[in-house]
């Protein structure tokens, strides 16, 4: 019985302090400074699917560059 096929486990990480939680937690910002986790490589969509990623494997995308404040970015996406 195989649920769960080889390489499916995927995490979503903070790119301030490269925190890694498996994507079926629950978390969606970074316990240790509230950065919003990243799902996935925003640039081509690849999965985080090493809990040490610091840059996409498909496209090479830093994910450092991508350290949002978690309010800003909830007030951003707030439709007008
Ligand atoms: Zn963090
Ligand atoms: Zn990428």
């Amino acid at each position: 019985m195989e649920d769960e096929p080889r390489g499916s486990l995927t995490y979503r990480l903070c790119p301030r302090c490269a925190r890694a939680v498996p994507i079926r937690s629950t978390e969606r910002y970074c316990i240790n400074d509230g950065n919003w986790l990243l799902e996935a490589c925003p640039l081509c969509g690849a999965a985080i699917t090493s809990p040490y990623t610091r840059f996409c494997g498909c496209c090479g995308l830093e994910f450092a560059h991508l350290i949002v404040d978690a309010k800003a970015l909830t007030a951003k996406e707030l439709p007008e």
